[in-house]
């Protein structure tokens, strides 16, 4: 178990990332100035029924995560993960949770999983962050919504993500 006076703080962003959104990338940028290292956690969330597999969900944020470890000389490791956050995160030894929220919607959601979180382990934090102001909206949801449509998605998705995303709608339903 990480020491809670480590030095080495090692951060930990879980989603779903279905896929990785300019909102995503904001708040991995504000989140490596806060840690050592960062373990972006992608969630398996069969539930949520992804349009991505969690294979193609990795392949895409580990191909951001390589330019930006790259320019800010940073650990960043990609994981799945499908187990309780709580238990991936001490398996991790991760020290914070870092979140992002958008709109009042997300609050309420959030406050819930953290007041459980610290119950089932009392030893993490959980960081929220905001994004800039012209990527707060942004919801990978909203984006494969707008894909599907044949919209424009580029000023809320990175190239590599777009053409993928492109590929995916216009293969059609799988
Ligand atoms: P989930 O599947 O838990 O909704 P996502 O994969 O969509 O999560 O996002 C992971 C985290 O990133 C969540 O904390 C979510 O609130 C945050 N997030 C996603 N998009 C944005 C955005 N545009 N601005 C700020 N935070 C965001």
């Amino acid at each position: 178990m990480a020491s809670q006076n480590s030095i080495h703080r090692t951060g930990l962003y879980p989603g779903t990332f279905d896929p990785i959104t300019f909102g995503h990338l904001d708040i991995i940028n504000r989140a490596v100035k806060l840690v050592d290292e960062l373990i972006i956690g992608v969630a398996i969330n069969i539930g949520k029924g992804p349009l991505f597999s969690l294979e193609e969900r990795v392949a895409m944020v580990q191909y951001e995560m390589d330019i930006i470890s790259k320019d800010k000389g940073i650990l960043i490791t990609v994981k799945p993960f499908d187990s309780l956050l709580v238990d991936f995160a001490e398996e991790q030894k991760a020290d914070l949770i870092i979140r992002g929220l958008r709109a009042v919607s997300d609050f309420e959601y959030e406050y819930q999983m953290v007041a459980m979180n610290d119950v089932l382990n009392d030893r993490l934090e959980t960081v929220f962050l905001m994004a800039d102001l012209q990527y707060q909206a942004i919801a990978s949801r909203l984006v494969k919504e707008i894909a599907r449509m044949g919209g424009d998605i580029s000023a809320f998705v990175p190239e590599n993500v777009a053409t993928k995303l492109l590929a995916k709608v216009s293969a059609g339903p799988t």
